[in-house]
Parts: C-alpha cells; sequence; structure tokens
C-alpha cells in the first residue's frame, strides 16, 4: 500500500541554483554561436537565457512537497551510483537505455544476487527509490528526446507563419525553454561526480585509503567552492577557451552512448575528488581548476545536446500537414469590449 507520508529519500541536490545556471547559459551560448537560423532569434533576448537558467533549477525544487508520487517519480533521475551496477552484475555498457526496461533489468538482476546491493529501509523508503541505483542517463535520453519534440512543434508553426497563432508560439517557446531547463539541470547534475557514485555524501565501505567519511562534502561541491573559488559563468568560458573538453558531439537520432560517456568521465573523477578533500587541495588552485573542469565539461555537452537536439528536429511538409490535421485551430476570439455607459 502506498504510504502517503513525507518520504526521507536522501537529499541529493547537485550544484546549487548558481552552477545550474552557470552551466545553462553556457549551453546556451554554445547553442546561439552555431546554430544561427532565424528560427532560433527570439532566444537570443537575453531575458529568455536568463529564464532558462531559472528553470533548470525546477528539478530540484520538486522536492519542495513531500509526495511520493513526484518523489517516485523525479529523485532517482538525479543521480546513477554506478557501483550498486557492478554489484548486481551490470555496468555503464550493459544496462538498459529505456527507463522501464533498466527497471525490469536491475529487478532480475537483484533475483540473481539475492542480499547484495541496495537494501531498502521499509520505514523511511515510502517513495519506493532506495531499491534503484538511480535513472540519470535515462533522465538526459528522455529530456533531450522532449527538446527535439518542442523544437519540431515551434520549427513548424514557424514554417506556417501565421500572425494569429502567436500565442501558440509563444506558448510552445516556453515549452522549448522548460525542455532546455530541465536537460540543463541533469547534465549539469551528472558532471558533478558525487552523482555517479554511492560514495555520495561521504565515502562508504571499506576505506583504505581514510578518505573523508563526512555528509558534508556533498555541500562543499555544490556550492562552497564555487564560493570560495569565484566559479561561474565567467570560470567557465575561460575554462572551455583554454582547454575545450573533450567531447564528442551526440548522435542526435540515439544520444545515449555520449550520455554513457558523460558519466563515465565524470565518474573517473570521484576519487581524485576525494584525494583533493584529504590533502586540503580542494581550496586552493588544483580544486579551483577541478571544479571548473566539471562545469565546463557539462556545459560543453549541454552545448552540444542543444546543438543536436535543433539540428535532428526540422520539420517535413508531412509533419506541417499532420501538425495543422489535429490542431484544429481558430483564431482566439478577440476580447470582449464593454459598450460605454449611457449618461443618465
Ligand atoms: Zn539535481
Amino acid at each position: 500500500m502506498l504510504v502517503l507520508a513525507a518520504s526521507t529519500g536522501s537529499l541529493a541536490f547537485a550544484w546549487d541554483a548558481p552552477g545550474h545556471r552557470a552551466i545553462t547559459r553556457i549551453g546556451i551560448e554554445q547553442f546561439r554561436e552555431k546554430v544561427t537560423d532565424s528560427g532560433a532569434g527570439w532566444m537570443a533576448e537575453e531575458d529568455w537565457s536568463i529564464q532558462i537558467a531559472d528553470l533548470a533549477t525546477m528539478p530540484d525544487r520538486w522536492r519542495n512537497i513531500k509526495s511520493p508520487f513526484l518523489a517516485h517519480l523525479n529523485n532517482p533521475d538525479h543521480y546513477l551510483d554506478v557501483e550498486d551496477l557492478t554489484e548486481l552484475g551490470l555496468s555503464l555498457q550493459t544496462i538498459e537505455p529505456l527507463r522501464h526496461e533498466f527497471a525490469a533489468q536491475l529487478r532480475l538482476a537483484r533475483d540473481a544476487h539475492p542480499g547484495v546491493g541496495r537494501q531498502p529501509n521499509p520505514k523511511f523508503d515510502t517513495a519506493k527509490t532506495d531499491a534503484y541505483p538511480g535513472f540519470l542517463p535515462q533522465a538526459i535520453c528522455e529530456n533531450y528526446a522532449k527538446l527535439q519534440s518542442n523544437f519540431k512543434t515551434l520549427r513548424v508553426l514557424e514554417k506556417l507563419n501565421d500572425p494569429a497563432r502567436k500565442n501558440e508560439v509563444q506558448a510552445v517557446r516556453m515549452a522549448v525553454a522548460m525542455a532546455m531547463g530541465s536537460l540543463s539541470h541533469f547534465v549539469g547534475d551528472c558532471a558533478q561526480p558525487l552523482h555517479t557514485t554511492r560514495h555520495h555524501h561521504g565515502w562508504v565501505g571499506e576505506n583504505p585509503n581514510d578518505y573523508t567519511t563526512k555528509k558534508e562534502i556533498h555541500a562543499q561541491i555544490d556550492a562552497e567552492t564555487l564560493r570560495k573559488h569565484n566559479l561561474g559563468e565567467d570560470a567557465i568560458r575561460a575554462r572551455i577557451k583554454a582547454s575545450p573538453p573533450d567531447v564528442d558531439a551526440p548522435d542526435p537520432v540515439n544520444p545515449w552512448p555520449a550520455v554513457i560517456a558523460h558519466i563515465e568521465r565524470s565518474h573517473a573523477q570521484v576519487e581524485p575528488l576525494y584525494q583533493l578533500e584529504k590533502s586540503g587541495d580542494l581550496w586552493k588552485a588544483p580544486g579551483a581548476a577541478f571544479i571548473s573542469e566539471r562545469l565546463a565539461d557539462g556545459a560543453n555537452f549541454l552545448g552540444e545536446l542543444y546543438i543536436a537536439a535543433w539540428e535532428s528536429s526540422a520539420p517535413s511538409d508531412d509533419d506541417v500537414a499532420i501538425f495543422v490535421k489535429y490542431d484544429g485551430f481558430t483564431p482566439p476570439p478577440a476580447p470582449a469590449t464593454s459598450a460605454p455607459k449611457q449618461p443618465r
């Protein structure tokens, strides 16, 4: 029975809002440099990049209510604990790209490895998320596809070029902005190494190198390092210019391999991050370079995904005809005006 009570899923934010906003704005900058079609011109207005950057913070804000319905859907989208896959005989190379297929694969793997891996605590796991290592790569690919679809709808409306549809165009621009924001959030989470590991709030289990077990390390990476080293948009731009991240352009039809590579790059930085924390270098120049590189990797990959989604969303004549057939558009009625009152 579903218990409609507070879910106590662990709070695993990645980057506080300033980090997510900075990644988004640089991703949009890269998109605008490459995509110069007039159809994307509306986004060049500064306000849209500010708004999209704010929308990128929404998936974390969805934790501000205690709903198991939303927590079950949303919380595991922010991470993937790669070590949990290994324990179950799975890997980044063998997990299913489609969400429900992955869930089924996990169930079979757990049945084959009784007592291994995550053991949900029924008292606290009201959102029933403990059994899952996370759905971060699926969330990225699903939000990418939503952006592709919203871009296509917008471009259909641009082809129709009907002034009477201006409200429709505005609504779809808002949908594009929301999809760009959501995609940015999960790409940004992925660039934070602690979102790819079971050691997300301090080292757990065997600890031969004596890494910190304190929960605070997560908040330190999310926010304190950015504040201490003054890392924002300028730092990301400088980092990309000085040393462009080695990111392959995603296949627009199947971004999964590129998303897995994004997770691998981040996961490879888990232990180096703990080493920086242990040595104290996290708060010195090596720490600033490390965090800048992670933010730049996220922003750069995001820009690549935005570009791929745009380039693969040009509508055909058939797309336009199908849209018109089912849209049933009629111009909205003019606002009612009341007749002036007659003086008595
Ligand atoms: Zn998140």
